[in-house]
């Protein structure tokens, strides 16, 4: 059985989520993909959040059929919807990334202001960590916060890059140091900076080789103010913060890179299957055979894991406990999602590189960003091999 640790409510679900993506993501690809329709993605997470689908792992919040929601269901929107579209996905991805750190840390203004209105698809978070000197290294952050006693206010400066659903989002969480004295694992903050605030700049729009219709930027802070409510958990919590939301990102990027691989796969199939090549079906000769099996292990690999993590997370296991399990998940499904497009191109011959000829190198630009998105694959190698070797500190 391939999708071994899901039960029949999982598929159900699955089939559910499926005809959804079918109904309301399929009919805007062509807006998302060729005119990079930014309204088309709102429309959709809109539906999405109609529906509950975004709530899904939030139980207190979720109100649908499911017996026992959880991250599970979450993966299975991921893998849905990133079957048709990464760019799409990717939305969901920080949507969800940016409702965690609200839903276990906000105060009860800003969860009541922000939280339900993204998990309903009204409105749109962002989450700024990565800076220009600073990605996988995330402890250097050079963004500083102070407090200002007089005003009660946090005063922000700093500059993110890399942000996705920047000078879109309503909502801004923004990383940065409170504390230059102690090390960044005590000095480093969260805080929640509402669109429209003063100071508060969106100079660049990136474009991607992939992911089109997604919007992602530079996000500037020069002397930003914020109540004191804003901020998320304790003075000198953000890198616990950033920390807990880790693995549940890996494992939805366990999702993503999934969906990705098996819409690659399933091309290069129909194209093997039905495509004649010296006289017999290209699906016939043995090198050709070589690469439908290598698809075939690498995604029922990434499943397997991504499952396995996300049942432990359901199951209550978290932290350093679900670390090596959730970086497996991300490491393997997202490189297999790279190595899904590159394969199916390579059966497809000429037709895999033109656009005239259906998504698979559309496929092939998207996939690219998997692995380094949500922390890179060397990142996630480390981070599995520090689990194997609890008693050697890595040399980063
Ligand atoms: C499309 C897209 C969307 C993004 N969205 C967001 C977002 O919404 N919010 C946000 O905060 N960030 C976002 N990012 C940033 C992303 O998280 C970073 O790009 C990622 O963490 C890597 O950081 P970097 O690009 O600075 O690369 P670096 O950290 O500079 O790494 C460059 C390369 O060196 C490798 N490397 C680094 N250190 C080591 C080491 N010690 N040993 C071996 N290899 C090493 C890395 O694995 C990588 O291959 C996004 C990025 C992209 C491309």
């Amino acid at each position: 059985m391939r999708d071994f640790f899901l039960t029949d409510e999982d598929r159900a679900f699955r089939a559910e989520i499926r005809g959804f993506m079918e109904r309301e993501l399929a009919p805007r690809l062509d807006r998302i993909e060729g005119a990079e329709d930014w309204d088309a993605q709102l429309e959709i997470c809109r539906a999405l959040g109609e529906a509950g689908y975004l709530k899904v792992m939030f139980r207190d919040l979720y109100a649908g059929s499911l017996s026992a929601p959880g991250l599970t269901h979450a993966v299975i929107v991921s893998e849905e919807a990133a079957r048709l579209n990464y760019a799409f996905e990717t939305t969901i991805a920080t949507a969800l990334s940016c409702a965690y750190p609200l839903h276990a840390h906000a105060t009860a203004e800003i969860r009541e202001r922000f939280l339900l209105e993204i998990l309903e698809g009204r409105a749109v978070g962002s989450i700024c960590m990565t800076e220009p000197n600073v990605g996988s290294d995330s402890a250097g952050m050079e963004t500083r916060i102070r407090f200002d006693e007089s005003t009660r206010e946090w005063v922000i400066d700093g500059f993110k890059r890399y942000i996705s659903n920047a000078s879109k989002a309503d909502v801004y969480i923004v990383w940065g140091i409170t504390d230059p004295d102690v090390a960044p694992q005590k000095g480093m903050s969260a805080i929640a900076v509402p669109a429209g605030t003063p100071g508060l700049g969106f100079p660049r729009t990136y474009d991607f080789m992939g992911r089109r219709g997604c919007v992602v930027g530079e996000v500037t802070l020069d002397g930003v103010r914020v109540p004191e409510a804003n901020l998320l958990g304790a003075v000198g919590g953000g890198f616990r913060i950033m920390l807990g939301a880790f693995n549940f990102e890996r494992v939805i990027l366990g999702g993503s890179g999934l969906g990705v691989a098996r819409s690659a796969f399933e091309i290069a199939k129909a194209h093997a299957e039905s495509r004649s090549a010296f006289g017999r079906k290209l699906g016939s000769k043995q090198l050709i055979w070589d690469m439908i099996a290598q698809m075939s292990w690498r995604i029922d690999a990434s499943e397997l894991l991504t499952h396995r993590a996300a049942k432990m997370y359901d199951a209550g296991i978290d932290g350093k406990e679900l670390m090596r399990e959730a970086s497996q998940a991300k490491l393997v499904a997202t490189e297999t999602a790279v190595f899904c497009a590159d394969r199916a191109v390579q059966i497809l011959g000429g037709d895999g590189v033109t656009r005239q000829y259906g998504r698979a190198e559309q496929i092939y630009r998207d996939a690219r960003a998997l692995p380094i998105v949500g922390g890179t694959s060397e990142m996630c190698k480390y981070l599995i091999a520090a689990r194997e070797m609890p008693s050697i500190k890595p040399d980063l």
